[in-house]
């Protein structure tokens, strides 16, 4: 049984206090399935992309063992485009750039062996899209994951808040948490978020961390504090992938394993912010990774008696 993916393929071209890129390869499915794929070998990947993306990208997808049979090219046409810069905290951005083309008619079609996956992360993508997705497949997986952001709670309310009913898992950032439940408060945030389909929240708060909302109960997972962080776009969806990767592996889908989850997508992500795009999610070794989670189990460690 497999981990399906889908999202956004993209280029992106970036801006932080460290220097600009032009257009380098980005998108969620491509963070999150890079990522996942250092945890299971088998991640299924759908997306579509224009004639003009980088055929080296798409074998080093396949050299890390992803499966692109539903990866679509559209001859002819664009690849998404998507351009961001960050403030001098690295934690916020502008969206200076967002050119849909090829993701504007999207048709996510499934290949029949992408139809009975266990575990499903629906990466940054128009909710109707994620959607559709969910009624291809032929059984309802083990656990859905889905990602979304503000641009769709700005323009696909509607559908984002059908596409919610769906699914197990949301993950979002904090001010995402904010505009969808119209509650400054997180934790009243979270009460409300819970009401509309997940039965679990994860709410990104970049370098603070991240917490996982479930019934009455919350867990912290501290992010690493780096020296530099270089980029932190992406941050988010290796996050995703991280995570899903980590209950795809182990096939533990309880709270607790949630927890040790949300430890492995903080690791991941870490690498992530340390170089522009996803060049330090190339050629980790497992015993990178190790280490990383290691440190975090290090970092938020503490034994004491309750008096
Ligand atoms: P993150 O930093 O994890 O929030 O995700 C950044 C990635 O999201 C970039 O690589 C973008 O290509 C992608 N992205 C940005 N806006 C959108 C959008 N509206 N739909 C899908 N993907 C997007």
């Amino acid at each position: 049984m497999s981990l399906l993916v889908v999202g956004s393929v993209a280029f992106d071209a970036i801006e932080t206090p460290f220097g600009k890129t032009d257009k380098i390869v980005g998108g969620a499915a491509t963070y999150i399935s890079l990522c996942a794929s250092y945890f299971t070998k088998d991640v299924q990947l759908v997306g579509v992309v224009g004639d003009d993306f980088p055929a080296e990208t798409i074998e080093s997808f396949k050299q890390h063992g992803i499966d692109t049979e539903g990866l679509q090219i559209k001859q002819g046409e664009k690849s998404f485009f998507w351009s961001g810069r960050y403030h001098n905290d690295m934690n916020s951005r502008d969206t200076l750039v967002t050119e849909l083309n090829v993701l504007a008619d999207f048709d996510p079609i499934l290949p029949e062996s992408y139809r009975y996956p266990e575990f499903v992360m629906l990466g940054n993508l128009a909710p109707k899209v994620q959607q559709t997705v969910l009624e291809r497949l032929g059984h309802r997986p083990r656990l859905v994951v889905m990602d979304t952001m503000n641009f769709w709670m700005e323009i696909a309310l509607d559908d984002l808040k059908q596409t919610l009913m769906m699914v197990d898992v949301l993950t979002i950032n904090d001010e995402e948490a904010r505009l969808l439940s119209g509650e400054y408060s997180l934790v009243k945030a979270a009460r409300k978020v819970l009401t509309m389909g997940p039965k679990f929240l994860i709410i990104k708060k970049g370098e603070h961390g991240a917490l996982l909302f479930h019934e009455n109960e919350v867990f912290f997972a501290p992010a690493l504090p780096l020296e530099d962080v270089f980029d932190p776009t992406g941050a988010g969806d290796t996050f995703a992938g991280g995570f899903i990767g980590y209950l795809a592996k182990t096939k533990d889908i309880s709270f607790e394993n949630m927890k040790r989850a949300i430890i492995h997508g903080s690791a991941m992500a870490s690498f992530c912010v340390e170089k522009f795009g996803t060049e330090r999610l190339i050629g980790l070794t497992q015993g990178d990774i190790h280490d990383r989670v290691e440190q975090f189990r290090k970092l938020s460690q503490f034994d004491f008696q309750l008096a």
